[in-house]
């Protein structure tokens, strides 16, 4: 089973995925976790190229080829094999987030973006998919209290990037609803890990 957990800035999926794995391996389920861009040594150097503040000349069409192609060397090299060895795969981010943010907040278009995802995944796609839903301003405040170790990221990315995103991942929810779950992240991070555990049992049908 692969399940991905997708959303903007803040939504806190990075530290409800943290907790829940502790959860899932409690109750015996072989499940890993893993993140997007990176997971994998490769897909991790090219996660530095592309977030390096840097290059801030990075053209739009480049920065998405550069997450399909980290996503499908992690794809290759861990998750799969993974899901061959019939383990529960925990990933941080996967298609969606270029979808929303290459595709929707960047403009190149989520069919642009999805067509070099078909090539870079084939046909691997999540099982069950979190949206984790805050409004861009909550989110973005929640994490501003780590500003400093973050660097100027809200710097370049402004608010209005990230309801771009917002908005692009809303879409995403309403065309995938079979695939997409939306969680209520604007919530104490204690009762969204609830509902999160609650629906991957579900969905596992534990
Ligand atoms: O999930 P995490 O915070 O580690 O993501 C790192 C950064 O990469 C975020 O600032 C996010 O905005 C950006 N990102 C992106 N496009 C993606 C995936 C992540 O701009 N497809
Ligand atoms: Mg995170």
């Amino acid at each position: 089973h692969f399940i991905t957990l997708e959303g903007g800035e803040g939504a806190g999926k990075t530290t409800v995925l943290h907790s829940i794995m502790e959860k899932l391996k409690a109750i015996g389920l072989d499940v890993i976790q893993t993140r997007e861009p990176g997971g994998i040594p490769i897909a991790e150097q090219i996660r530095n190229i592309i977030l390096d503040k840097k290059n801030t000349e990075m053209e739009k069409r480049t920065e998405a080829l550069l997450y399909a192609a980290a996503r499908r060397q992690h794809l290759v090299e861990k998750v799969i094999p993974a899901l061959e060895q019939g383990k529960i795969v925990l990933c941080d981010r996967f298609i969606d987030s270029s979808l929303a943010y290459q595709g929707h907040a960047r403009g190149i278009g989520m069919e642009e973006v999805l067509e070099i995802n078909r090539f870079a995944i084939q046909h691997c796609m999540p099982n069950l998919t979190l949206f984790f839903d805050i409004e861009p301003e909550k989110g973005l405040a929640r994490i501003s209290a780590n500003i400093n170790r973050e660097q100027n990221r809200l710097d370049v990315e402004t608010l209005h990037f990230h309801e771009r995103v917002y908005e692009g991942y809303q879409i995403l929810a309403k065309k995938f609803p079979e695939r997409i779950y939306t969680i209520n992240a604007d919530r104490p991070l204690e009762q969204v890990e609830q509902e999160v555990l609650k629906v991957v049992l579900s969905y596992l049908q534990i």
